[in-house]
């Protein structure tokens, strides 16, 4: 693009499956192009969900932009559409491979979807949504800035090249990605607002960042039902959340050090108790923790890991490259047509990252040290799972499973006898266990 923003531009050529998965979305007649916006607005949702992530432990990678969003800005003069995001936007490295030179085995798998009768809208679960820009663009410039880069443009019209080029004085974004698109004449629709918001709508329901609408204001009375409708765009659950968990984070990072402390102590006397030479206090913690929660989770995560990232709460759930994020995974069980093995197989492909500073995992292991088949800690261990499903964006596959695990510790925390206060609801309880021994060992708990 001959810019005076830009610097020099380097050409790629698209890798060839890339490329022949661009002239089937350009080519092929598919009358279903509206979700396109779903799949910009769900990679933007995950760049944010990165970046929120990796600031949980790093509240400076914020600094860059510290409000997070989504934004739609339709430019009726330009007839160009953008979907902007604070997420945690590409490198140079990340646009090149990303987007046009390294193909997933999902593009070859989508084309061949395709052929077998898939409709288009299921491209996001091959993990190529990106292209299905070009269903409704001619042009698609991607402008991006990653906390470990400077600000890079990316441009294609398909046709077989990309460029990237740095941004040298274009308006910076801060931190997030800009996907503008240059929309072909029969698809001027994307640029009225009353089409997007429903869109958004419609496809975007559960994303848990604020969708902002940016409105074109011409006249007085334009910018009052622009306000309005600013407002019904903007989503719950926004960067509130956010804030809450930058604040504790500061406080337990002081308990964090006494923790490791308290459990260095503990490496030293099971080591000599055990034997066992423990090298460091990870080893430790992992040998006692890692097997004893697989075991007891068995299909439902693909691996424990012991994690020194978390800060605050016990555990939390993330999904493999190739696994479905919290948001996919909610859309995924909420489409109808959905291949059903393809779900639980993408499902289960979380990892559970425990935090060994946690009271409660530090506990969990003390009980599953003196009886590895302790039944409370099966117990604890599913609902600490459940939790984290919870915390971590999934749904709940059983709900009155869980009721039935709550309720059982609300039991034990009002000294509710189990036998006496089962009375009618025992048929709803999860298969639980030996009841006698479990009230003393719940009560350490708190
Ligand atoms: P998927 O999102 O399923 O991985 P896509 O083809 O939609 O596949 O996107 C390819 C990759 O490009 C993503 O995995 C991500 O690394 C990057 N990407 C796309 N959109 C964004 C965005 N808005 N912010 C940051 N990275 C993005």
């Amino acid at each position: 693009m001959a810019d005076v923003h830009m610097g020099e531009a380097e050409t790629f050529a698209f890798q060839a499956e890339i490329n022949q998965l661009l002239s089937l979305i350009i080519n092929t007649f598919y009358s279903n192009k509206e979700i396109f916006l779903r799949e910009l607005i769900s990679n933007s949702s995950d760049a944010l969900d990165k970046i929120r992530f990796e600031s949980l432990t790093d509240k400076s990678k914020l600094d860059g932009q510290p409000e997070l969003f989504i934004r739609l800005v339709p430019d009726k003069a330009n007839k160009t559409l953008s979907v902007i995001d604070s997420g945690v936007g590409m490198t140079k490295a990340d646009l090149v491979n990303n987007l046009g030179t390294i193909a997933r085995s999902g593009t070859k798998e989508f084309m061949e979807a395709l052929q077998a009768g898939a409709d288009v809208s299921m491209i996001g679960q091959f993990g190529v949504g990106f292209y299905s820009a070009y269903l409704v663009a001619e042009k698609v410039i991607v402008t991006t800035k990653h906390n470990d880069d400077e600000q890079y443009v990316w441009e294609s019209q398909a046709g077989g090249s990309f460029t990237v080029t740095r941004d040298v004085s274009g308006e910076p974004l801060g931190r997030g990605t800009k996907i503008t698109l240059f929309l072909k004449e029969d698809q001027l629709e994307y640029l009225e607002e009353r089409r997007l918001k429903d869109l958004v709508k419609k496809h975007s329901e559960f994303i848990s960042y604020p969708i902002y609408l940016w409105t074109e204001k011409t006249t007085e009375k334009e910018i009052s039902d622009d306000e309005d409708e600013e407002t019904t765009e903007k989503k719950e659950g926004d960067v509130e959340e956010v804030d809450e968990e930058k604040e504790e984070s500061k406080s337990k990072k002081k308990k964090v050090s006494q923790n490791r402390a308290k459990l260095a102590e503990l490496l030293r006397y099971h080591s000599t108790k055990s034997g066992e030479e423990m090298t460091s206090l990870k080893d430790y913690v992992t040998r006692m923790k890692e097997g004893t929660m697989k075991d007891i989770l068995g299909d439902k995560v693909e691996k424990v890991v012991v994690s020194d990232r978390i800060v605050d709460s016990p555990c939390c759930l993330v999904t493999g490259e190739y696994g479905w994020t919290a948001n996919m995974e909610r859309i995924m069980k909420a489409q109808a047509l959905r291949d059903s093995s393809m779900g639980s197989y993408m499902s289960s492909k979380k990892t559970m990252e425990i935090n060994p500073d946690n009271g409660i995992m530090e506990e969990l292991r003390k009980r599953a040290e003196a009886d590895k088949n302790d039944k409370s800690v099966k117990d604890l261990v599913l609902l600490l799972f459940e939790t984290a499903l919870l915390t971590s964006g999934f749904s709940l596959d059983d709900p009155n499973m869980f009721a039935g695990r709550i309720h059982r510790m609300l039991k034990l925390g009002l000294s509710i006898d189990e036998d006496e206060g089962a009375g009618g609801d025992d048929g709803e309880m999860p298969e639980l266990e030996e009841v006698g021994a479990e009230e003393s060992k719940m009560e350490e708990v708190d």
